[in-house]
């Protein structure tokens, strides 16, 4: 299973939220006024979220 996670110290939040939009299987989800994740143990692992992430705040690890 993957565990994506977020560095919140790099993250800009929901006035970004290219994740967001980008996940294709919608495991970043916007909490009030920061992302969060969930249903992680479907990630495909794409890594598609690396490459759209502006601050390479996402890390994906089997
Ligand atoms: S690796 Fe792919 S499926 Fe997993 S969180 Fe990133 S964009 Fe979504
Ligand atoms: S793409 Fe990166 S900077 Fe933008 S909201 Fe997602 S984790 Fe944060």
């Amino acid at each position: 299973m993957a565990n994506v996670s977020i560095d919140y110290d790099k993250c800009q939040g929901p006035s970004c939220a290219e994740c967001v939009d980008t996940c294709p299987m919608s495991i970043f989800v916007v909490e009030g006024d920061k992302i969060g994740t969930e249903n992680e143990e479907i990630c495909s692992q794409c890594e598609i979220c690396m490459d759209v992430c502006p601050t390479a705040a996402i890390t994906v690890e089997d």
